[in-house]
């Protein structure tokens, strides 16, 4: 069929089948308040957690870069060279995350799809949590190992699936899991998965884009929550979340991250991170260290607006984050509550097939520092009365 009759056929039933996605236009900053339409609403689907993404502190900071460095890296690094505040950010975030090294990339993205094909051989096998980030999951296909997956948080699952495997595999085996998966808010239980690779001998990679700046002491994430500083093999993460700015990274020992600068085809072949995005990330990293009041308020208003929902019955699922993952079930629910919030001036996302199974749609509400309790209550408020509007209807 002609490509573009079939593109236009797909984009039409997905307009049917109310699944299609109406990208916004943000006239304003990132905070807890964004202007879309000329209008401000109650901003509930970033992932700006600790409020970094329009902070003076960020802005100064690349402001700064962008006098000393301008603004282009010039080339990948392994050709026009790495700057400077490359490598001083990467040291710094290395200790802040407990691993030897870190290398720093340009997005999450690109760390899982640079890290997980470079290491792995047709004699590897990849264990991966069954409900792991999109990233990951390219990462494993542009890998040449064999692949399993292991039930969501499944241990026992994962130990039956190192059992049957490890006797057969003469490479290495390498377990990889979203530290907070991104869709349930849910915490994987490293403690367990560590004494299971190393009862089979396995190597350990957790992707840590949601637990960095939200859980653990100071924020510094999944590995530090479990106090498995020096157990867990290699981290990848993102700073396009607590961070608030854009860029991604691998942490690992020495050598690993000195064979990701050689062999590594996005570090290899593509520009490297922004240098201004360095310095911010320096400038949010010494924030975190000096202070978690940000912190502390992001989880006050989590349990805040989290308690309201499970003290009048709603399901938020399991999540043990601020993912709030408001579960309406159908997708067609969630489509017509978020254009309801929409008109009230909140700004959601549904959260809706293929994203996660077909019933199991859901509007995620994201939590920030920068919430106030009034403009949570208003969003708490707003979602009970026309949600249970939307269902009366439906019976
Ligand atoms: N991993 C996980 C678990 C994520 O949630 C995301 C962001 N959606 C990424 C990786 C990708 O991060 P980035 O946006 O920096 O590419």
């Amino acid at each position: 069929m002609d490509l573009y009759k079939r593109i236009k056929e797909e984009l039409e039933q997905a307009k049917k089948n109310k699944v299609y996605n109406n990208i916004k236009i943000l006239e304003s900053k990132q905070s807890d308040m964004i202007k879309v339409d000329s209008k401000n609403f109650i901003n509930m689907c970033s992932n700006n957690y600790l409020g970094y993404a329009s902070d003076p502190l960020v802005i100064k900071a690349v402001k700064k870069s962008i006098k000393k460095y301008g603004v282009g890296p010039g080339a990948v690094r392994t050709i026009s060279g790495s700057f400077d505040i490359h490598d001083e950010f990467e040291k710094r975030l290395a200790q802040f995350k407990g691993f030897e090294a870190t290398l720093v990339v340009q997005s999450g993205f690109q760390a899982n799809t640079g890290l997980i094909p470079t290491i792995t051989t047709v004699d590897d096998l990849i264990i991966s949590d069954q409900l792991n980030h999109a990233s990951i999951i390219d990462g494993v296909r542009l890998s040449k190992a064999q692949r399993t997956v292991f039930k969501h948080l499944d241990m026992e699952d994962l130990e039956a699936v190192l059992k049957e495997n490890r006797p057969n595999i003469k490479g290495n085996i390498f377990i990889i899991t979203d530290g907070v998966f991104s869709m349930d808010g849910d915490i994987a239980p490293l403690d367990k998965i560590n004494v299971l690779a190393k009862k089979y001998k396995a190597y350990t990679i957790v992707d840590d884009a949601h637990g960095e700046g939200v859980i653990g002491p100071q924020g510094r994430g999944s590995v530090a929550y479990f106090g498995l500083e020096g157990q867990i093999d290699i981290e990848t993460g993102t700073m396009s979340k607590a961070f608030g700015l854009v860029g991604g990274f691998i942490s690992g020992k020495k050598e690993l991250i000195e064979y990701l600068k050689q062999n590594s085809r996005v570090f290899k072949f593509s520009s490297s991170l922004p240098q201004q995005f360095a310095e911010a990330g320096l400038a949010v990293l010494n924030q975190l260290e000096k202070d978690d009041s940000r912190l502390k308020k992001l989880w006050e208003n989590t349990k805040y607006l989290q308690n309201k929902f499970i003290e009048n019955g709603f399901s938020i699922g399991t999540t043990q984050t601020p993912i709030t993952p408001l579960m309406v079930g159908d997708e067609a629910t969630a489509t017509e509550l978020t254009k309801i919030l929409f008109k009230n001036n909140i700004l959601v996302s549904p959260i809706i097939y293929p994203t996660v199974p077909k019933g199991k749609a859901r509007i995620r509400l994201m939590l920030s520092s920068l919430h106030t309790k009034q403009e949570l209550d208003k969003v708490f408020d707003i979602i009970s009365t026309e949600y249970r509007k939307i269902i009366k209807k439906q019976k």
